[in-house]
């Protein structure tokens, strides 16, 4: 088994919002992974005294948590026990009603002998690798299919289309949220590795079109996650001026990237 984890905040003197881990139960039938994107609120009202590494910390805690030790619980239940777990650290002194309440995109993934399970919500994605090399990408497109899509991630859309009807989803502090997840099961026949990613990292498809989904799988694969980390650092680098791909974004993102071989 191979497994890299990198994660780099995308501006060294601003704390680093994304939360990765993978989990490798004792018993060895399997594992789990967890990726967050923290969504960073642009003005400071967001009705909470906390930051949102503490909001991720939290979530992806006690993802890591129960994907690993509930595994009678789907990852929908987890995820929305997460979420109730989050808020109610925080329930008392903040106003969790505010549409910038603290939130992130979430993948989570959980293998054992017989399958792999997965949960997407917004904009970060899931890859999968199966045996002969099809590479399949597991997302949640909601957000691509707002108006200006491609010009906005779940960091910068507008508050008007987050968490509502037409709009798009992210774990804030409403479990029912859930129910809007990407989620399936595939054979565990079907997986030989996991590529697991931030939209820091998915911007060398979706952004600066580099390749395609399994060029991105490829490249992982041969130089690892924190290589994969640096092209898109370099590219960002060389496109900080004229901007032709970056538009609008931030030069540089918070990049996470999970890659596991089972
Ligand atoms: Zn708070």
């Amino acid at each position: 088994m191979r497994i890299e984890l990198t994660t780099e905040p995308g501006d060294p003197a601003r704390p680093n919002e994304d939360y990765a881990s993978v989990g490798l139960p004792a018993s060895g039938q399997g594992g789990s992974l967890v990726v967050l994107d923290g969504v960073t609120p642009p003005a400071t009202d967001d009705g909470c005294l906390h930051s949102v590494p503490w909001f991720t910390a939290r979530l992806g805690g006690a993802l890591a948590e129960l994907s690993a030790s509930r595994r009678d619980m789907t990852l929908r239940d987890a995820l929305a026990a997460a979420i109730v777990r989050t808020a109610d650290a925080h329930r008392s002194t903040c106003d969790l009603s505010h549409p910038r309440t603290p939130q992130a995109t979430v993948v989570l993934a959980r293998w054992d002998a017989a399958r792999v399970e997965y949960l997407v919500l917004s904009d970060s994605v899931l890859l999968t690798e199966a045996p002969d090399g099809t590479v399949r990408a597991l997302l949640d497109d909601r957000l691509d299919r707002l108006p200006r899509a491609g010009l906005v991630s779940a960091e910068v859309a507008d508050a008007t289309v987050r968490n509502k009807e037409g709009g798009f989803f992210t774990a804030a502090a409403d479990p029912t949220v859930v129910d809007r997840a990407v989620t399936g099961t595939l054979a565990r026949t079907e997986v030989r590795a996991l590529a697991a990613m931030t939209d820091g990292v998915t911007r060398w498809v979706e952004k600066f079109r580099e390749g395609d989904w399994a060029d991105l799988f490829t490249l992982v694969r041969k130089e690892g996650a924190e290589a994969t980390v640096a092209r898109v650092r370099a590219l960002e680098d060389a496109d900080a001026q004229d901007r032709t791909y970056l538009r609008r974004s931030k030069t540089h993102d918070d990049a996470s990237l999970v890659y596991v071989e089972l």
